[in-house]
């Protein structure tokens, strides 16, 4: 349904349909709208946003031909590659109808996630700029080059024994960190990583990442790359924005954590596509309850492989944990990370989490299950060294040990003060200061047609 808007600009926002991807890019398109631009998000109907969390953006819906198998096979690669060829024709069609409707409300730009690169040659066609949305880090983006390098090379996949080693030029990277994927073939891997890698004919790549944390890796992207590279994140904290969920926040959690002492919470959750199995289920819940710690823990429903949301919770462990623990579906997180009574993040280390959980000084357990998941939580625990990574398979002692170590030791503490001291305050200021330049810029290059 159209809106009528006062605003002459118009940016077409096409995000990518997974969770991970549609927050960054309707925070973009908040801070955005919040500088005078008219926003149209245009959207598959598979994991459609819900609109009447932005009144202020209009919202085309276009059909994505995704059958119900290739849904529930979760199969992402094979769905991003099928929506690439599915979406062409309709996107076309939707942004000539609205250029058609409101001549006057002329698009300015489209701004694509760089996984919907089929958005970059409609721009193309139509004669209109785009800009690349890039929602993970540029480290993993550049290890990912590193997959396809080695596989080429016939060096993946790797055998066991070479799992600890470090890949050569890209330390602290081993092989079993790399950015590589079980959720589908290797080919589709391959194929997404390449479209989604090349710059064709985009003005631009907006980043959601923070120079401070990953200079050395923008600093090498920048020297391969031939169009401006705008590092603008972290994006929550430009355009702390309304809640993006596709699933219903259960905000009952507030009112938990409100009962908790400062800084003694786990929050514990692995986004919004790994699964685990029922045994590692039950090492996780006996870990928490063994840890003796308050833990929020968020189950989502299907993410234990095969089975209905927390049916299989092992027997006696609501009775052994009882007001101690909090477990939901889904939780506000960015609200639930800012809150004082969180003093630490079991997280899978997604981009989008592990930026919330830096920008709030929450150190972290990694648990990393595929992608760029792996690339994080080895930064997080080396590099910055906010956090620790579970290597092995889960198991109760060491994961009761782990929350021990970041909620009660003094490594945890250790963590937290130099989280505090350091990377936080850093990202926060970059925010304000520095990386003010760069997001400020943005409209501005927009409005005064220096893009393209
Ligand atoms: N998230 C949330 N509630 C939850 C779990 C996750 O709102 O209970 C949000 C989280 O804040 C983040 C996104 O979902 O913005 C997950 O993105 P991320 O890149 O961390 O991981 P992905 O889900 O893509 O694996």
């Amino acid at each position: 349904m159209e809106k009528k808007t006062q605003s002459s600009q118009r940016l077409v926002l096409f995000p990518c349909p997974y969770q991970g991807h549609i927050n960054p890019m309707l925070q973009l398109g908040t801070f955005l709208h919040s500088k005078g631009f008219s926003i149209t998000v245009v959207h598959t109907h598979f994991n459609s946003p819900n609109p009447s969390n932005h009144p202020e953006f209009t919202f085309f819906p276009i059909p994505d031909d995704l059958t119900a198998d290739e849904i529930s096979s979760g199969k992402i690669m094979a769905i991003l590659l099928a929506l690439n060829a599915n979406c062409k024709a309709s996107f076309e069609q939707t942004l000539t109808e609205v250029m058609e409707k409101e001549p006057q409300n002329k698009i300015t730009c489209i701004i694509h996630d760089d996984i919907m690169y089929f958005s970059e040659a409609v721009a193309r066609h139509l004669n209109i700029p785009s800009i690349m949305l890039r929602t993970t880090s540029v480290t993993n983006f550049l290890a990912r080059s590193a997959v396809l390098q080695l596989h080429s090379e016939d060096h993946l996949p790797f055998p066991d024994s070479l799992s600890l080693n470090p890949v050569p030029q890209f330390h602290p990277l081993r092989f079993k960190d790399l950015p590589t994927s079980n959720l589908d073939t290797f080919e589709n891997y391959s194929k997404l990583a390449v479209n989604a890698g090349n710059v064709r004919t985009a003005s631009a790549i907006i980043w959601n990442t923070v120079d401070c944390l990953e200079q050395s890796s923008l600093a090498q992207i920048q020297q391969q790359c031939q169009v401006p590279i705008f590092s603008i994140g972290p994006l929550h904290k430009i355009a702390p924005a309304a809640s993006s969920s596709l699933l219903e926040e259960d905000t009952s959690c507030i009112a938990w954590l409100e009962k908790q002492s400062h800084k003694s919470v786990i929050y514990v959750s692995l986004g919004s596509v790994a699964s685990i199995g029922e045994k590692e289920l039950s090492e996780m819940a006996w870990g928490l309850a063994n840890s003796n710690q308050p833990f929020l823990w968020v189950i989502r429903p299907g993410s234990i492989c095969g089975l209905d949301w927390n049916e299989t919770l092992p027997q006696g462990f609501i009775e052994a944990v009882g007001e101690r623990g909090c477990i939901v579906k889904w939780a506000p997180q960015r609200e639930v990370l800012a809150h004082g009574a969180v003093g630490g993040f079991w997280s899978h280390c997604g981009w989008n989490s592990t930026l919330e959980s830096l920008s709030e000084g929450v150190p972290m357990i990694c648990t990393p299950s595929f992608g760029d998941q792996k690339v994080h939580a080895r930064y997080i625990s080396q590099v910055w060294r906010v956090g620790v990574q579970l290597e092995n398979k889960l198991e109760r002692g060491e994961i009761e040990r782990a929350v021990r170590t970041l909620m009660v030791d003094d490594d945890g503490e250790g963590m937290r003060v130099a989280n505090h001291l350091g990377l936080p305050s850093i990202i926060l200021s970059t925010s304000s200061a520095a990386n003010m330049l760069t997001y400020q810029e943005i409209p501005r290059l927009l409005k005064d047609g220096y893009i393209p």
